[in-house]
Order: C-alpha cells, then sequence, then structure tokens
C-alpha cells in the first residue's frame, strides 16, 4: 500500500443474508454476474430486448473513438413510447402508472397507463404549438407534480431533449442553466406546496428570463392558483395548451445516441456540469437496473422519494419504473407535513412494497425517533433502497429494522449523474447486505479501486473508484465540452473513468464508498475519509447527523472538525457532549480520527438530493466567508447553522 491510500480504519461486521424466499424467486440470480462478464457487450445486447425498438442496432458497442461511446449503434427507438405507449398497446391501459399524493392532504390523483398516454400525446401536441422541433431543448422547473412526469415524457417523445432544474433553486441557478443548454421553452407552474403552504415558482422563471432572451414560450401549470405576473405572447396556461390539445400522436423513433436530456450536477463540488444522456443506453440501463437491482414484479407498488430535479427522479421514477410498467406513489411535499409520520401513513395506505429513499432523511427519521414510524402498518414493504451517499451503518440497521421490519433486504445503490443508472449495489435476492457498503458492481458493470497509479489495491485496502469498461447509460459528454469531459472523467488514468470517489475493498472484495476523493483530509500525513468518521459519529446514541471537514492546522497539516445534529432525545447533549463524542471517535476508530473541534449544529447545509456541502462546512471551520451557496435546497441554512452553533475546543 502507497502512503498516499486512504486510511482504511471502520469495522463493522454484521451481515444480512437475503430472504430465502426472496432468493428463490429473485429476477437476477448470482450466476448472472457471470455470464455477463464473460461477455460484457452480448450481455448488454440482451438486456436491450427489454425495449420496443422501431429499427434494430446493428452493433451493441461502438468504442473505436474512446471516451466517446456510442450504443446500439443504427437502433432507433422513443423513450416515450417505451415508458407509456406500448403497455396500453399490450393490454395495460388500465394499471395505474401514478398515485399522486399532493401536499395538502386528500389532494390525491391516480392516473392510468391509459391516461397518461393520452396526456403525454397532449403535452406533446401543445410542445409542437410552441414551435418546439427535435433537438430543441426545454427547461422544466416544477413542483413533484405529475406534470413534471408528463413534460418530460414528451419532451422525450419529440426527441427535445430535457433540462430539469430542481423546484428549490434560484432564478440565477433556473438562468445559467437555461443559458448554458440554450433552451427554447420552459415549462413552469405558479407554485407548489412546501411544508403547507403555496410556495411561488412562476416569479424566479420571470427573473430568470430577464436574461435569456432567446426563450420564446413559458409553459405555465396552475398548481396552487397564486397570482402570477404574465407577460402575453410569450406565457401560455397548460390547462389552455394542453387539456384542449388532440390526444392523437404518432411518436417518432429517434436514433439511440440521439440526446434524451442533459441534467446539471449539483455542483457539490463546484461548478456545474451540463451531463448528456442519450437515449438507447441510457433507456436499457435503467430498464435493467430498476427491474433487477429492486427485483421489481409487476403487482409491486414502488415510491422512490426523490425529487425530478435530481438524477435518481429521472432514472427511478420516471424511466426505469414506467418503462418496466410499474405502478408507483408520487409525492409532492415533505417527509413533515402535516405531521412526521406523513411517509409511513402513504406507504401503509397504497401498500408500497418497493421504497427508495437517501440516507440524509433515514437520519433525520432517526432524529425524530422509532416511535413515529411504529404507528404505522409497514409489512408490505419487501425491499427498501438507499442512494445519494454512503448510508452509515447504523443508519442501515435503523432503517432495515424499523421501516423494514428486520426482514427486508437493503439495496445501497452507488451510481452518479454521469453513470446515469446504478452501478455498484447489492442485489436483493442474491448479495449478502453489510451495513455502510454497496457491496459489488451489478452484472455488466466492471468497477475496480486502485491506487496513485492505476494499479487495483489488494483486498482490505483503500484508494479511488473507477469504471473500467464503458457501460450503455454512461454520460456522452458535458454539454458543449468535450474537452471538459475528457478532462474531468478520463485523464487521470488512461482507458479508466474516474468517478472523484474514495472507495476500499473488504477482505471479500466487496466496496465501501469513502466519500469524495475531494474531501479526504491530510491529518499528520494520514489520509482520512469523511464517511468513516460520520459513520462513528452516527454510531452514538445522541447523534443524529454528523458532517466532517478537514481545517488548516498548524501541527497536523489538518485537523478533523465535527458538525454534529443531536438527536431529539438527547436534548442538547449536556455539558460533556463534546468530549464523549470525542471519546467515541476514538474508541470506534482510533485517536488519530478524533476532531480537534466539535460544533453542535441545528441543521447542515445540503444539496437537493441530501448531500452535505462539506466545501460550505469547510469554510466556517477555516473563518472564512461561506462561498457559492446557490445550490443549497435551503439557501438560508448557513445563516441558520452559524446563528444555532454551539462551539467548544
Ligand atoms: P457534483 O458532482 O456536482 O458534486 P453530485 O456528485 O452531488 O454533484 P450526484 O451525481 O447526484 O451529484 O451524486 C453522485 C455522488 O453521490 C457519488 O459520486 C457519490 O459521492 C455519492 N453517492 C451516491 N450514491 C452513493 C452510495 N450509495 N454510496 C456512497 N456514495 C454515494
Ligand atoms: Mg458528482
Amino acid at each position: 500500500m502507497t502512503e498516499q491510500n486512504i486510511s482504511n480504519l471502520s469495522h463493522e461486521d454484521r451481515v444480512f443474508e437475503p430472504p430465502a424466499d426472496l432468493a428463490a424467486n429473485a429476477n437476477v440470480k448470482a450466476e448472472v454476474y457471470e455470464q455477463a462478464a464473460a461477455d460484457r457487450v452480448k450481455f448488454w445486447g440482451e438486456q436491450a430486448d427489454r425495449l420496443t425498438w422501431g429499427t434494430p442496432f446493428t452493433e451493441v458497442l461502438d468504442w473505436s473513438n474512446p471516451p466517446f461511446a456510442k450504443w446500439y449503434v443504427g437502433g432507433k427507438l422513443n423513450a416515450s413510447y417505451n415508458c407509456v405507449d406500448r403497455h396500453v398497446e399490450a393490454g395495460n391501459g388500465d394499471k395505474v402508472a401514478l398515485h399522486f399524493v399532493g401536499e395538502p392532504e386528500d389532494d390525491t390523483r391516480d392516473i392510468t397507463y391509459a391516461e397518461l398516454k393520452d396526456l403525454v400525446s397532449q403535452a406533446a401536441n401543445a410542445l409542437i404549438d410552441l414551435g418546439v422541433k427535435a433537438g430543441d431543448r426545454i427547461a422544466i422547473y416544477l413542483p413533484m407534480i405529475p406534470e413534471a412526469v408528463i413534460a418530460m415524457l414528451a419532451c422525450a417523445r419529440l426527441g427535445a431533449p430535457h433540462t430539469v432544474v430542481f423546484g428549490g433553486f434560484s432564478a440565477d441557478a433556473l438562468s445559467s442553466r437555461i443559458l448554458d443548454c440554450e433552451a427554447k421553452v420552459v415549462i413552469t407552474a405558479d407554485g407548489g406546496y412546501r411544508r403547507g403552504a403555496p410556495s411561488a415558482l412562476k416569479p424566479a422563471v420571470d427573473e430568470a428570463l430577464q436574461k435569456c432572451p432567446d426563450v420564446t414560450g413559458v409553459l405555465v401549470v396552475r398548481r396552487t392558483g397564486q397570482d402570477v405576473e404574465w407577460t402575453e405572447g410569450r406565457d401560455v396556461w397548460w390547462h389552455d395548451a394542453v387539456d384542449t390539445a388532440s390526444k392523437d400522436h404518432t411518436p417518432e423513433m429517434f436514433d439511440a445516441e440521439h440526446p434524451l436530456y442533459v441534467m446539471y450536477t449539483s455542483g457539490t463540488t463546484g461548478k456545474p456540469k451540463g451531463i448528456l444522456h442519450t437515449t438507447g443506453g441510457y433507456m436499457v440501463q435503467s430498464t435493467y437496473t430498476f427491474w433487477g437491482v429492486f427485483d421489481y414484479k409487476p403487482e409491486d407498488v414502488y415510491w422512490c422519494t426523490a425529487d425530478v430535479g435530481w438524477v435518481t427522479g429521472h432514472s427511478y421514477i420516471v424511466y426505469g419504473p414506467l418503462a418496466n410498467g410499474a405502478t408507483q406513489v408520487l409525492y409532492e411535499g415533505t417527509p413533515d407535513t402535516p405531521h412526521k409520520g406523513r411517509w409511513w401513513e402513504i406507504i401503509e395506505k397504497y401498500k408500497v412494497t418497493l421504497f427508495y429513499t437517501a440516507p440524509t432523511a433515514i437520519r433525520t427519521f432517526m432524529k425524530w425517533g422509532e416511535q413515529i414510524p411504529a404507528e404505522h402498518d409497514l409489512s408490505s414493504l419487501r425491499i427498501l433502497g438507499s442512494v445519494g451517499e454512503s448510508i452509515n451503518p447504523e443508519a442501515y440497521v435503523w432503517y432495515r429494522e424499523n421501516i423494514g421490519g428486520g426482514k427486508t433486504p437493503i439495496v445501497d445503490t452507488w451510481w452518479q449523474t454521469e453513470t446515469g443508472a446504478h452501478m455498484i449495489s447489492p442485489l436483493p435476492g442474491v448479495t449478502k447486505g453489510k451495513p455502510g457498503s454497496a457491496m459489488t458492481a451489478i452484472p455488466g458493470i466492471a468497477a475496480e479501486v486502485v491506487d496513485d497509479a492505476g494499479e487495483p489495491v489488494e483486498h482490505g485496502e483503500g484508494g479511488y473508484l473507477v469504471i473500467t469498461e464503458p457501460w450503455p447509460s454512461m454520460l456522452r459528454t458535458i454539454w458543449g465540452d468535450d474537452d471538459r469531459y475528457k478532462e474531468t472523467y478520463w485523464s487521470r488514468w488512461p482507458g479508466f473513468y474516474f468517478a472523484g470517489d474514495g472507495a476500499r475493498k473488504d477482505d471479500d472484495g466487496a466496496i465501501w464508498l469513502l466519500g469524495r476523493v475531494d474531501d479526504v483530509m491530510n491529518v499528520s500525513g494520514h489520509r482520512l475519509s469523511t464517511t468513516e468518521i460520520e459513520s462513528a459519529l452516527v454510531s452514538h446514541p445522541k447523534v443524529a447527523e454528523a458532517a466532517v471537514v478537514g481545517a488548516t492546522d498548524e501541527t497536523t497539516g489538518q485537523a478533523v472538525v465535527a458538525f454534529v445534529i443531536l438527536r431529539e432525545s438527547a436534548g442538547d447533549g449536556g455539558e460533556e457532549i463534546v468530549q464523549e463524542l470525542r471519546n467515541h471517535v476514538g474508541k470506534e476508530i482510533g485517536a488519530i480520527a478524533k476532531p480537534r473541534q466539535i460544533m453542535i449544529v441545528p441543521e447542515l447545509p445540503k444539496t437537493r438530493s441530501g448531500k452535505i456541502m462539506r466545501r460550505l462546512l469547510r469554510d466556517v471551520a477555516e473563518n472564512r466567508e461561506v462561498g457559492d451557496a446557490t445550490t443549497l435546497a435551503d439557501s438560508g441554512i448557513m445563516d441558520k447553522i452559524t446563528a444555532g452553533m454551539k462551539t467548544a475546543k
């Protein structure tokens, strides 16, 4: 092991076997790993049969000009047709596609596949009337309402790539994305419901468009009924344009490499990048992984709590589930409106079987206490998923016990905006679950952990996560910037995709994600991962959430500074809490990892996908002015944190 490798500090021995009945009926069985590894290209060629193609492809992969891949060469398909029409044609038009649950109680709406087909066709016809043609970009800035899904599918139907901008983002974030991808039309709403009150969206669009003269049309959904400014000749109500449009629309088949969407990464680490996904490969891998990783069966009721403004909402609310013809819940609001049991109430009501959320949410529920989910019947659940960051072992066990009734496998899915779909994850009927590990690459994917020289590390050691072979749903480029694409992802080691995450392999070869390489701390020459120290803090019974950063230190180079949210049951933690936590980290992983400083805070700065923005905390720890915070889910949070911070040395 080189000195540069990230130290391996955690010890986690708990293992959960897949339930026998699930294993016996699993969609993907153990032997598939080997079959896929023997011929990856053939494997992905076969998975393409999950889709309906207008013209069959002649070659699975063209990798003659790396890192620019072409998958399913010569094939033609329509993503929207695959998500909607074909299910209706197969006689499943009456099946519910979306159980929409608005934030206001009793505001629910079920939409069948037949209805969805009509709605998507009408929206496509309305966009045509606004002058939209194949290749035009459309920005979508909507709350979590059915129109968000309908709008995305309508764009896909026309071959007009969408760029969905999270509804919580500011006018600036919206205008910079519209300008970067030169969007022609914006689809938005008057507002949405957030924490029990209408929250406006249209004013941000009006402000953003002052800087975007090339936008010719704005389609506006009336959701809350609040007053809006109106620009005649540009703004059109959805109910005027879409509800009156024809329900007949014949989808055109597009080339497999036709752009499907541009998704800007959340900017946890810097300037957002417009990640380009194309149609064929993206659809194949999101369809396969939804089916395989969630062991999807036609009678399942699925719910992913992500926002459509995040890649998870694209692959695992829209394209993956709908291409499989699944029934799913779509929820508009926050977990605590009108009460902290809202999610569990929804699971109970719709008998949700497959549930997919983020560690940040699970830690919030841990903070609130297990008595809240205990009031609901969650026995319908059979598989739980996690995405967005490493799940702390303590949070994993809490999730399995209190939400999964101690019986459900947890699929900890590692992937990125750039990868388009799941890459590393347990398969629920095959893989043992180790709390905190994403386990192994899924069939057809080749992942490795390498050292600085690009050589695979030994079992038991840490390094950098890379993907060594192209995969169908890989990003094709950064929108308008091929050089940045090559430089960011493919230049570190020739032929390898550099994910930017630290990882280690355990003695069995299972992969443990250690956090971003940019966040790794260097304390007295030891490279420490944020994930392991945070997990050690979260394993203390008084702690709900923790974030650690490296702050400049005269003696050790960098020192560990921790920001901690206490569980509600811990009160203010008492006088000794800081010393207690420091000792706890010392005991769990060693003296080297003991934080120099621990701040008890009421909140942490997070992106829309619930990721902690350590960059901003580093500014706090080093007493600097806080940097660019435009991609925070809640822009006022940094003030709340510094105001409510209890510091201790
Ligand atoms: P930016 O690249 O602009 O900083 P982002 O990386 O936050 O944005 P995403 O693509 O949503 O945007 O996040 C991908 C990252 O999330 C991964 O690189 C990894 O750091 C983390 N991640 C996602 N899922 C997991 C997981 N199951 N375990 C550990 N880390 C995960
Ligand atoms: Mg990233």
